[in-house]
């Protein structure tokens, strides 16, 4: 597997850009980043718009004919940000523990997607480049903030609303 099968996101509602831009972060990202990717990280590099960045990278978890990323999600502590629980192949935990173990905080669930990062892992190898990485203009430097349940199960956008739920449904939940 390679990621010459994010040539059939042209079957997607992306623009052309977007999608070179992708091709490009993915292959410039260290090898130690690949399981710990962020579309926001990706929105802040590239000058993307955010939800475009979320759609497009819930699109490459979710359908198997562009799929080059797993999807995790974490939820943290509200408290004191130490792990209480993860979860594979999913956006949203619904299994968290009653107490936090390291300091007692009460969880109620109803508050934790805002505390559930949502990490990406690539699954396919970026190398050797099979498609000619276009450099982006002005990339950026800034580190971009976490992105958590919350930002994609209230996200503005309908499309990302809409894959979300669809993915959900998927996970039984
Ligand atoms: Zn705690």
């Amino acid at each position: 597997m390679s990621l010459k099968l994010l040539e059939n996101l042209n079957n997607y509602r992306f623009s052309k850009q977007d999608i070179d831009m992708l091709i490009w972060w993915i292959q410039t990202r260290k090898r130690n980043t690949w399981n710990y990717l962020n579309p926001l990280q990706y929105s802040v590099d590239c000058n993307i718009n955010i939800e475009t960045a979320i759609e497009l990278f819930l699109t490459c978890t979710h359908y198997s004919d562009v799929k080059v990323f797993d999807v995790r999600s974490i939820a943290k502590c509200p408290n004191c940000d130490s792990i209480i629980s993860t979860e594979e192949n999913c956006i949203m935990i619904t299994d968290l523990p009653k107490n936090c173990n390291e300091c007692g905080l009460h969880i109620q669930p109803d508050f934790m997607d805002n505390f559930t990062d949502i990490i990406f892992k690539l699954i396919v190898d970026p190398f050797p480049p099979e498609l000619t990485p276009t450099p982006p203009i002005g990339v950026s430097k800034q580190p971009a903030t976490h992105l958590t349940s919350h930002k994609i199960l209230r996200s503005d956008s309908k499309n990302v609303r809409t894959l979300a739920g669809r993915m959900r449904r998927l996970n039984g939940k």
